[in-house]
């Protein structure tokens, strides 16, 4: 069915298009076909980072800030970061809609409903959505980049959600899930309601860790095995590997923007927040760029023995223990 647009959202829907011709944006096609959005694989669809994210406060008692911030990148595509005073990690999760379809990708570092009501901003967010494209009974998968507890704190608030896929915490649900049978290797290719992502196997910093490329946004979603700040590798040959898997995924795919789980650099190349800092005044962006790929490459081939060694823009703790630090 069909449904008639009104005229006042035939009205909006001119201004959506407008101002998405504005920002150079492809997405005027999608939005007037009320009955199946399009997701064109040969298109980039644009969107906007914030100037700065949430990033904890001096006092995490007198923090202000909401527990889970809510940043819209473009119509259907959702960044969400856990408030630092809540949990020092303060990790980033990615809500991507397709038709009839939406792709939850990590739960945070707080189990806690009351202190960390991830599912009901969830919820909040699909509800909007929703009601924004005229549908309904939108199905909630929930998945993670990878199997360690900053990433699937808040699972436990989704189990009982109507409408909801619970993609599992265990190697072997992963990898069914995803439906690979040559993990790390092999190339996926992932349906979210007529919105396609491209999956590969990324081990090295955990053995069940996925990245993802999606091909409307060209995002490359890398989770944690890049990102500015600490880079555990409990397996440096998979990780060398890995490496060159998503430096192989950039070649064969357009990419807009490298994202991912954390932000542990200052400003300042190099120097990174002591572990578990609550508050990061000076942040760089979240997302990184090809050229920071490209040094993790140069990274890959030059280090041989575990340790700590420095980049501008990340540190490689290369199969060294976790409470290893250069803190002062
Ligand atoms: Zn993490």
């Amino acid at each position: 069915m069909t449904p008639e647009p009104t005229k006042q959202w035939k009205s909006l829907l001119g201004i959506a298009a407008i101002t998405a011709t504005l920002f150079g944006m492809e997405t005027a096609t999608s939005m007037v076909v009320p009955d199946d959005l399009v997701f064109d694989v040969n298109s980039r669809v644009e969107g906007v980072f914030p100037e700065t994210w949430i990033h904890g406060s001096k006092s995490a008692m007198d923090n202000t800030d909401p527990a889970v911030q809510v940043h819209r990148y473009n119509a259907h595509t959702y960044i969400l970061r856990e408030n630092k005073a809540i949990n020092y990690e303060g990790a980033f999760m990615y809500l991507f809609f397709g038709n009839q379809k939406a792709l939850l990708i990590d739960q945070g570092s707080t189990s806690s409903p009351a202190l960390f009501p991830l599912r009901d901003v969830v919820d909040g967010i699909i509800t909007a959505w929703e009601k924004a494209h005229q549908r309904t009974n939108t199905q909630l998968i929930v998945a993670n980049s990878h199997l360690h507890g900053d990433h699937y704190a808040a699972w436990n608030q989704f189990v009982d959600r109507p409408d909801t896929l619970m993609v599992g915490l265990t190697h072997e649900e992963v990898m069914a899930y995803w439906g690979f049978d040559d993990y790390p290797e092999q190339r996926v290719t992932y349906d979210l309601g007529g919105r396609q992502f491209i999956v590969t196997g990324t081990p090295g910093h955990q053995s069940s860790e996925i990245a993802l490329y999606d091909t409307w946004t060209d995002l490359l979603y890398t989770g944690d095995m890049l990102y500015r700040g600490r880079l555990y590798l409990e397996d440096w040959q998979a990780w060398k590997a890995s490496i060159k898997r998503l430096r192989d995924m950039a070649d064969d795919y357009p990419v807009a923007h490298l994202v991912n789980n954390h932000i542990e650099m200052t400003a300042t190349p190099t120097i990174d927040y002591p572990i578990g800092t609550t508050w990061q005044p000076d942040e760089p962006p979240m997302q990184m760029t090809l050229d920071m790929l490209n040094t993790a490459v140069s990274a890959s081939t030059e280090i041989e023995r575990p340790g700590i060694y420095k980049y501008d823009h990340f540190l490689i703790y290369n199969e060294v223990p976790w409470a290893y630090t250069t803190d002062p």
